[in-house]
């Protein structure tokens, strides 16, 4: 997630979003200090947060897991091992970036392809690598997104979709140097997106929408400036009728980040993203950090807005 671009907003925005916006169960909780509780699966489409948050503490029990590091095969052979479980069809796309700050990396995508009748595609994407950082474990940035798309994984992956589904987990988002500086971040995404292009399949995806750092306890979802405006329309407006519209505000914030790859090549994209954490980037980003509630919420709005998504692309 973009540090120089944000840093011009967050002279703005980034002091308030501490504020609790944790309504239903009620504001200002502490974080529970045996596992916290997940509001039960039917009243978010069946997405469980519960599940998706034993994803977040698995990822984190492997420790460092950044692009390149012996850690981030431990996190592929969860990811991969999870997906088989669920049914879901898994390719792995393996590439090599060439010349990071740390030089050749070897990297790896990993792809669901749910097929349908219909060939237009429904992309979204994750990052699961952790930032180079020592002992940074990313509880938020990386593990709660990526635990979140695995269990929309195991929803989507068991039963029949209007539009195809694809997830995408991708290698290599971080930035290795610390700063985020142009092209050194989102390789994973570029990649996908470079050979999607390549195969023409590119055009057939008609929606990509990123989630990544989906975690806090009170979390604040604000507009990302750049993402499509009517895809941001569609999740927003489900989260405002499903009660969240406290989480999901209508304040802009600009964030690079995996779906500019998407932009970029003129697919509409948006991002679901908090950003705006003290424990960002920090040894900080511990489990503690995430609560499944908020994982439960970000599910929810995923699984409730797929309706309406399948009938704007169709
Ligand atoms: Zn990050």
């Amino acid at each position: 997630m973009l540090f120089a671009a944000l840093s011009l907003v967050c002279l703005a925005a980034c002091g308030r979003s501490a504020t609790s916006e944790s309504g239903a169960q009620g504001a200002g909780a502490p974080q529970a200090a045996t596992f916290p509780p997940a509001p039960a699966a039917e009243t978010t489409g069946g997405f469980d947060g519960a599940r998706a948050y034993k994803h977040v503490e698995q990822l984190v029990a492997i420790g460092p897991h950044s692009a390149g590091s012996d850690g981030i095969r431990r996190a592929q052979d969860y990811i991969i091992g999870q997906l088989k479980s669920f049914g879901c069809p898994v390719e792995e796309e393996n590439f090599h970036a060439p010349s990071t700050p740390v030089g050749d990396v070897a990297m790896k995508n990993v792809l669901v392809k749910i097929p349908s009748a219909n060939p237009n595609i429904i992309l979204y994407g994750s990052h699961y690598d952790t930032k180079r950082i020592p002992n940074f474990v990313g509880a938020d940035d990386a593990g709660s997104s990526t635990g979140v798309l695995l269990e929309l994984a195991r929803l989507l992956c068991a039963r029949k979709n209007a539009e195809t589904v694809w997830l995408a987990f991708f290698d290599g988002e971080e930035a290795f140097n610390f700063n985020w500086v142009n092209p050194d971040n989102t390789y994973g995404s570029r990649e996908l997106a470079a050979s999607l292009a390549l195969s023409g399949d590119l055009r057939r995806v008609k929606a990509m929408i990123l989630v990544d750092m989906v975690g806090p306890a009170n979390p604040v979802f604000k507009r990302e400036s750049n993402s499509t405006p009517w895809l941001t329309d569609i999740l927003w407006s489900t989260a405002a009728r499903l009660g969240y519209g406290k989480v999901f505000i209508n304040e802009l914030a600009d964030v690079s980040d995996d779906h500019f790859s998407f932009l970029n090549r003129d697919i509409p994209s948006a991002d679901i993203i908090d950003i705006d954490v003290p424990y960002w980037h920090t040894a900080q980003d511990t489990l503690d950090k995430v609560d499944p509630r908020t994982l439960a919420i970000t599910g929810h709005v995923l699984i409730e807005s797929l309706p309406e998504l399948e009938k704007k692309i169709k």
